[in-house]
C-alpha cells in the first residue's frame, strides 16, 4: 500500500473545494458521470482506432446507491486507469488529462467532455471519503483502488477487479444525505444528464401490476444519446423538431411556431436549435428557459447573462464546448466567445426570421402577434438586430393589413404628410374607445394603426427617432420626420395640419369667459387634471371635446417599463377639454354672453418701482345656459369614455328631461 499526499501547491485544497469553487453542490454528479461518460467515450475511440482490444461488452454507465452502506457509485466500463494513470491524474491534481487525450487523437475524439477543470473533486463536496476501483483496458495492467477522505493524504493500492472500467465510491457525509434517495439523484441525472451521449442507468424501469408499482429486469435509462440538436437538419422533419421541444419541456402544450437549428464550427463550436414560442404576454416569458449544454452535459438554464436579454424569450438549446462552465457569471459576460456566441445567434435569428418572411409572407403575417413582442423587444435592446429587422417587423392598421414600416409610410405619404412635410402616422390602443375620434380620421381619408401591444410605445418613440432627418438635410419635405400620434391627442385638424387654423372671430376676453364657464363644471380629481381650451376646429367636428396630449401620455405609459422614470408615472392623467368655437352650438352660446365693464387694479413697473394703475375692463359670462354647458361637458367626457358613476346616471336623466 502507498501513501501520499496529493499534489497541490497549497497546503489543504479541500476547504476551497467545498466553499469556494461550486456553490451548488448537487453538481458532483454532473462530473462523475460526465467523466465516466468520457472514459467510455475514449475507450470506443481507442477500439476504433485498434489500440483496445477485444468486445468492448457493456458500455452504461450506473449510478448506484447503497443506502445501508451510505454510498453513492458511479461505474463505468470505459478505459479505466492504472496506479500511474490514477497518480498522474488524480493525485497531481493540476493535470487534466482530457486535455492530452485530445490533443493526442484530435480528429477521432470529436465527443470527449473536458475542460472540467477540477471535476473529480468535487465529489469531496458532499463525501466524507471517495474510492477509486479501476482496472485499465491496458493487457497486464493491475486493478488500482484509491482512497482518501478529504484531506491531502491518500492510500493506493493493487486490487483485484473483475471488469473494466471505473467505479467511484461516494461515502456520503450525513449533512448530505438526500444524495442517497432515488427521487433526489434521478431528479439530478435528468436535469444534467439528459442528453448525455453514453447510456446511463438508474435503478431498473418500474410498472404498474396489481395496483402496485414493480420493478422489471429493464434498466432505467436516464438520457437520450442522441438528441435532435446534434443531429443534421436534413434528417430531421418538422415533427421530430416539435418531439424534441416537447422532451425538453414536458409540461408545456403549445407548440412552438417554428425554430432554428444552429450549427457553426468557425471561429468556435456551437450547435443548438431555438425555438420561437408563443408569447402572450410577459408572464408566459420565463417558464421555459434556454438551456445551456458543454458537450450534451447540461450546465445551466440561466443564460441571462450569457445571451442578449432579449434571446432569452426564445426556447432550447444552446450547446458549446468553448462556453467556460465553471466560472462566475460575472466572468462569463465578459468572456470574448460568450459574446461572439451571442453576437452569432443574433444574426442567426434574424436571417431565419427574414427568411421566413421572404419566403412565405402571409404565414409570416399570420404568427406576426405572436412574436410580435420578441421581434420589438430585439429592436429595442440591439441597434444590429434593429437594422436587420426593420425590413420584415409588421405594423397593422384598423382593417387587419399588415405593413413594414417602409410599406407603411408609401401607404399614408400622400394623404397624411403635413404642411411642414412631417409624416403623421395615427394609431389608437382601443378602436372601440377611440371609436369617434378613428370617425373623424377615416372621414379625412386618414388611416389608423392598432398599436395595442406591450412595447408598442416603445417602438413607437424608436421608430421616430430613427427616422429623424439628417441635421442639414432639407429635400423640400419630401424627407421630413416621422410623427405617431394616438387619435385621441387632439383634433383631427391639429394632428395633421394642412394649413394653417383659422382665425377665430372671438376675442381672447371672449374666451376666456367660456372657459371659465366650462372650468367651474369639471370633475374635480386627485388623478385628473383638465385643462379647457378653445379653438375653432371645424363646423363639423364635436362641440366639445376632450383630448390627451401624446407626449405627456406617452412618458406616463413608457415609465411603467422603465427604471428611473417614476416620475412621469406619477404624474396625474391630463386632458384638454377642446371647445370648438367654429361649432353652432357653441357660437350659439357665445352669442348669448353677457358683458360688462369692470375696473382691475393691476401692477405696473416704471423704473425701479412698482406702481399700481387702474384699468377698465370687459368680463363675459356665460350664465343661465348651465344645463346645455353641463350636457355638453357630459357628452365630451362620454365621448372619451370618462363619464361614470352618478355623473353618467344624471347625464342620463339630463338627457331624458331635455328630451321633454
Ligand atoms: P477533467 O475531467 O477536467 O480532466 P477531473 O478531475 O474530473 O478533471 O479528472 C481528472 C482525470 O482523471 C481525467 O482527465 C481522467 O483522465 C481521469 N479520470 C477521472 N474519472 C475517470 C474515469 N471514470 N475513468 C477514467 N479516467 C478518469
Amino acid at each position: 500500500m502507498a501513501k501520499g499526499n496529493i499534489g497541490v501547491t497549497s497546503d489543504n485544497i479541500f476547504p476551497v473545494i467545498k466553499k469556494f469553487l461550486y456553490s451548488d453542490h448537487e453538481i458532483f454528479l454532473r462530473e462523475l458521470v460526465s467523466n465516466a461518460v468520457d472514459a467510455t467515450q475514449k475507450l470506443k475511440t481507442l477500439s476504433s482506432v485498434g489500440e483496445a482490444k477485444g468486445e468492448l461488452g457493456d458500455l452504461r454507465v450506473r449510478v448506484l446507491i447503497d443506502k445501508n452502506k451510505k454510498t453513492l457509485t458511479v461505474q463505468d466500463h470505459g478505459i479505466g486507469m492504472t496506479a500511474e494513470e490514477v497518480d498522474k491524474y488524480i493525485n497531481q491534481i493540476a493535470f487534466s488529462g482530457a486535455e492530452e487525450f485530445v490533443n493526442k487523437y484530435k480528429d477521432n475524439a470529436a465527443a470527449i467532455i473536458g475542460h472540467f477543470g477540477l471535476g473529480f473533486y468535487s465529489a469531496f463536496m458532499v463525501s466524507d471519503k471517495v474510492e477509486i476501483f479501476s482496472q485499465s483496458y491496458r493487457e497486464d495492467a493491475k486493478a488500482v483502488h484509491w482512497a482518501c477522505e478529504g484531506n491531502p493524504e491518500y492510500v493506493m493500492e493493487d486490487t483485484i477487479k473483475a471488469d473494466r472500467g471505473t467505479d467511484i465510491v461516494l461515502h456520503i457525509n450525513d449533512e448530505f444525505a438526500q444524495y442517497l434517495e432515488d427521487s433526489t439523484v434521478e431528479g439530478l441525472l435528468r436535469k444534467y444528464c439528459k442528453f448525455l451521449p453514453v447510456e446511463i442507468a438508474f435503478g431498473k424501469k418500474k410498472e404498474w401490476k396489481d395496483g402496485k408499482q414493480v420493478e422489471t429486469d429493464e434498466d432505467n435509462i436516464i438520457n437520450n444519446v442522441n438528441p435532435a440538436w446534434m443531429r443534421k437538419p436534413a434528417d430531421l422533419t418538422e415533427d421530430d423538431y416539435k418531439a424534441f421541444y416537447h422532451e425538453l419541456y414536458p409540461n408545456q402544450f403549445d407548440e412552438p411556431l417554428f425554430h432554428i437549428h444552429l450549427n457553426v464550427d468557425y471561429p468556435f463550436h456551437l450547435t443548438g436549435i431555438l425555438y420561437f414560442p408563443r408569447i402572450k404576454n410577459n408572464m408566459d416569458v420565463h417558464r421555459n428557459k434556454i438551456q445551456l449544454y458543454c458537450n450534451q452535459v447540461f450546465v445551466t438554464d440561466e443564460v441571462e447573462k450569457i445571451v442578449p436579454q432579449y434571446l432569452t424569450l426564445l426556447h432550447g438549446v444552446i450547446d458549446s464546448p468553448d462556453i467556460p462552465l465553471n466560472v462566475s457569471r460575472s466572468y462569463l459576460q465578459s468572456d470574448n466567445n460568450v459574446k461572439k456566441i451571442s453576437g452569432h445567434i443574433t444574426k442567426k435569428v434574424a436571417d431565419k426570421l427574414a427568411e421566413l418572411y421572404k419566403n412565405d409572407r402571409e404565414d409570416f403575417e399570420r404568427k406576426w402577434d405572436d412574436i410580435k413582442l420578441f421581434i420589438q423587444f430585439g429592436m429595442l435592446s440591439d441597434d444590429k438586430f434593429y437594422d436587420r429587422a426593420i425590413g420584415f417587423a409588421l405594423m397593422r392598421n384598423l382593417d387587419g393589413k399588415y405593413f413594414t414600416f417602409d410599406e407603411y409610410k408609401e401607404h399614408t405619404r400622400e394623404a397624411q404628410t403635413d404642411k411642414n412635410g412631417d409624416l403623421v402616422l395615427l394609431y389608437t390602443q382601443d378602436a372601440n374607445a377611440n371609436y369617434p375620434y378613428i370617425e373623424r380620421a377615416k372621414a379625412k381619408g386618414y388611416d389608423v394603426l392598432v398599436m395595442d401591444g406591450e412595447l408598442d410605445v416603445h417602438a413607437m418613440s424608436q421608430l421616430e427617432q430613427k427616422s429623424m432627418p439628417e441635421p442639414g438635410t432639407d429635400d423640400n419635405g419630401k424627407k421630413g420626420a416621422v410623427r405617431f400620434v394616438r387619435v385621441d391627442s387632439d383634433t383631427i385638424e391639429n394632428l395633421i395640419r394642412k394649413e394653417d387654423a383659422a382665425a377665430d372671430t372671438y376675442s381672447d376676453e371672449q374666451k376666456e369667459g367660456v372657459r371659465k364657464a366650462f372650468e367651474a363644471l369639471l370633475p374635480k380629481t386627485d388623478q385628473l387634471n383638465y385643462y379647457v381650451n378653445c379653438e375653432a376646429v371645424a363646423a363639423d367636428a364635436l362641440p366639445v371635446f376632450l383630448t390627451q396630449n401624446e407626449w405627456m401620455r406617452r412618458m406616463k405609459e413608457m415609465s411603467a417599463h422603465q427604471q428611473g422614470m417614476a416620475f412621469y408615472g406619477n404624474m396625474p392623467d391630463s386632458y384638454i377639454l377642446v371647445v370648438n368655437t367654429a361649432h353652432p352650438l357653441v357660437q350659439e352660446l357665445i352669442g348669448k354672453m353677457t358683458s360688462e365693464e369692470v375696473e382691475e387694479v393691476v401692477d405696473k413697473k416704471e423704473g425701479e418701482q412698482t406702481v399700481q394703475e387702474t384699468v377698465k375692463k370687459t368680463v363675459y359670462t356665460l350664465a343661465g345656459e348651465d344645463e346645455r354647458l353641463r350636457q355638453l361637458l357630459d357628452i365630451a367626457l362620454l365621448a372619451a369614455g370618462k363619464l361614470q358613476g352618478e355623473a353618467l346616471s344624471k347625464f342620463v336623466n339630463r338627457s331624458v328631461s331635455l328630451l321633454g
